[in-house]
């Protein structure tokens, strides 16, 4: 059976991530799943945007000039929904404002806006009942723990946007995502959520979670996870090693999740930013697909991976 396509960010390949527009297209490719990342605002609605931050994919420091915190970042939290309705949204940038992928769709004040989760989840609604396929969500809580210091319980809200939407079951089309472990299982074992759950995978490097993502990936690990999740999302690179002599070899984590019943979603398949050891975006899928045996796939370009299959 071919992997199911995530969407990342919409097609995030072609048009600013998270946009309506963007979300339209993944689907038109035959994305069979579309990616939120969720994030809420000081009155507490819920947007799809990809950090707590917006300074690097909208407008907002010229908009709002002095609303940055002393970190010099402009969070959604610090911003009702209708000052960010107001806002462009642009390709992703780096801190210095270059373009982070640029040799993508550059927007020129083109009317990209942000959008609610519910707004997304009308044209879910929408594409299910005129399009010709089935379209499943894969909704992200983003930096849980970050949000409950901030006084809202972001994940209680998501759970309540999703069940007003018919997302309640287990065999419903929704994979919920998130990176902190503990959240995780709130929402399994606390909140008593039926979703299926995807535990990500990030590097312990990364940021200062507490999340052990090292111990995650051991087969005691992720027996411990089997009690809580349907999957993992693993980072691409945490599935194989590049050999000196630049062979490609399997790190067994794949069939240690499968062992245990879990699926594997790897992030982030892209033809402009291929990982380490590889030169060619079928090769990365003939690998992953044909000899890891995945079953699903985050990438950027929805069209590119279902074309290979
Ligand atoms: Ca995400």
């Amino acid at each position: 059976m071919r992997p199911i396509v995530i969407a990342h960010r919409g097609a995030s390949g072609y048009l600013p991530e998270h946009t309506i527009p963007a979300k339209a297209l993944a689907y038109a490719m035959g994305a069979d799943y579309l990616e939120q990342d969720i994030v809420a605002t000081r009155d507490d609605a819920l947007i799809v945007v990809h950090d707590i931050h917006l300074d690097l994919v909208s407008d907002v420091a010229r908009r709002y000039p002095g609303r940055a915190r002393e970190d010099g970042r402009y969070y959604a939290r610090d911003f009702d929904l209708a000052e960010i309705a107001t806002l462009k949204v642009h390709e992703r940038t780096n801190a210095k404002g270059e373009p982070a992928f640029p040799g993508r769709f550059q927007s020129n004040g083109e009317p990209f806006r942000i959008h609610t989760l519910g707004r997304e989840l009308e044209l879910v609604v929408t594409l299910r009942e005129n399009g010709t396929r089935p379209i499943g969500i894969y909704p992200e809580i983003k930096d849980p723990q970050w949000h409950r210091e901030e006084g809202v319980d972001l994940t209680r809200l998501v759970l309540e946007e999703l069940a007003r939407f018919g997302y309640e079951a287990h065999r419903d089309p929704v994979y919920l995502q998130c990176f902190d472990e503990r959240e995780v299982r709130r929402i399994r074992h606390d909140l008593g959520s039926k979703l299926k759950l995807v535990q990500l995978i990030g590097e312990d490097s990364w940021s200062p979670e507490p999340t052990d993502f090292a111990a995650m990936q051991t087969s005691a690990g992720l027996e411990k996870l089997a009690e809580t999740c349907d999957g993992i999302g693993p980072w691409l690179q945490q599935l194989y090693e590049v050999r000196g002599d630049g062979s490609i070899v399997d790190q067994g984590l794949v069939a240690r999740a499968h062992a245990q019943g879990l699926v594997v979603h790897p992030y982030t398949f892209r033809t402009d930013a291929l990982p380490h050891g590889f030169s060619d975006f079928d090769e990365l899928l003939d690998f992953m697909v044909d000899e890891l045996n995945i079953d699903g796939l985050f990438t950027d370009f929805p069209d590119a991976a279902i074309r290979r299959q």
